[in-house]
């Protein structure tokens, strides 16, 4: 492929994915094959302990437009999601996920859209998530409403991270000062014209899920704090309602004195200094999720490294962008 950036870069994060890698290969070759368009597979190996690095290799020598990128070590999915994007070279990059859960055949739906309304993005949208359990429905739908509130209305739910961007879109992502943005939130505030394809999210292809509980609560945590700092007014608010509880409380005591009777109990004192350590500790915690990104930011630390990159063409940056 060389230097010369093809119709369509499809980027792929994969982490210990050797048993789907076979499927994955047929099915979106059969797909990108049949388009007639010139294209490049981007394949993130995201610091995989299994055979994925191997079966990548394999499948290199037969299938050209495969190109293989590994990184050091694993970064997580957003991480390597970005290290794919920041080196497509597509004319229209579309992620995926390499379980065959965001079916390839909607490729050719999203580029048929964009190109015919001209879009920057079209979102992938899940129209049933009846093959994810309940808990990661009830999970997902709380996360999304909750990001919604925060990045507008332009954020459309159940989109996950199968979407197509332009190259400008991908530029302007380029262009942001932060590492590893969290892409589901920061690509739709870019503000870009968009559409959306809904498809069916189909079950996991083989193997196991690489979204734990904690990773999901680290996604979570980290959308929210990088969106909006709202959460530090809580703080606030507690203080204010405390204050004002104290008041009532001062006039109850004054009160309760001034007609004879004296303030009886420790319990309510020990309750109440309890609450208030709590609040204080809650507040604490908060503070320093954001005194942490700061911390991060200032280290400013490349949120992946390169190992090797089977087609790096004139890019020669050893880290993220
Ligand atoms: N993934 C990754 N690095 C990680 C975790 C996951 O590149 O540290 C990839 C994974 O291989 C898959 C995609 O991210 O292609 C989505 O992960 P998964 O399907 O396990 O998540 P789920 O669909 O269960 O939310
Ligand atoms: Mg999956």
């Amino acid at each position: 492929m060389g230097q010369q950036s093809p119709a369509l870069s499809v980027v792929v994060p994969m982490y210990n994915e050797e048993s789907v890698l076979p499927l994955l290969a047929e099915r979106l070759r059969g797909v990108l094959d049949g388009l007639d368009e010139t294209y490049e597979v981007v394949a993130v190996d995201d610091g995989s302990t299994d055979a994925t690095a191997a079966a990548l290799r394999g499948l290199r020598e037969r299938w050209p437009q495969l190109r293989v990128i590994r990184l050091r070590r694993n970064s997580g999915h957003q991480a390597a999601l970005n290290a794919g994007l920041m080196r497509s070279r597509g004319e229209y990059v579309v992620s995926i996920d390499a379980d065959l859960q965001d079916p390839p055949e909607t490729i050719a739906d999203m580029l048929a859209l964009a190109r015919s309304q001209n879009l920057d993005i079209v979102y992938g949208v899940r129209a049933d998530r009846s093959s994810d359990t309940a808990f990661k429905r009830l999970t997902a739908g709380a996360y999304y409403r909750m990001m919604r509130r925060l990045v507008g209305k332009s954020m459309p739910a159940q989109a996950g991270d199968f979407r197509l961007l332009s190259r400008t879109a991908v530029e302007a992502l380029r262009d942001l000062p932060e590492r590893s943005p969290v892409l589901r939130l920061v690509v739709p505030w870019l503000g870009f014209p968009s559409g959306e394809v809904r498809f069916e999210r189909a079950e996991r292809a083989a193997g196991r899920t690489k979204y734990p509980l904690s990773k999901m609560l680290a996604l979570a945590a980290e959308s929210v704090t990088s969106f909006s700092a709202a959460p530090l007014r809580v703080a606030t608010w507690l203080g204010l309602l405390g204050v004002g509880v104290c008041a009532l409380l001062v006039i109850a005591v004054v009160v309760a004195y001034a007609t004879g009777h004296t303030v009886s109990g420790w319990p309510s004192i020990l309750v109440a200094v309890l609450f208030l350590g709590a609040v204080q500790l809650l507040c604490l915690g908060l503070l320093g999720e954001y005194v942490g990104r700061i911390y991060t930011a200032l280290l400013a630390r490349p949120a992946y490294f390169i190992a090797s990159d089977s087609d790096p063409g004139d890019e020669t940056d050893a880290g993220a962008a």
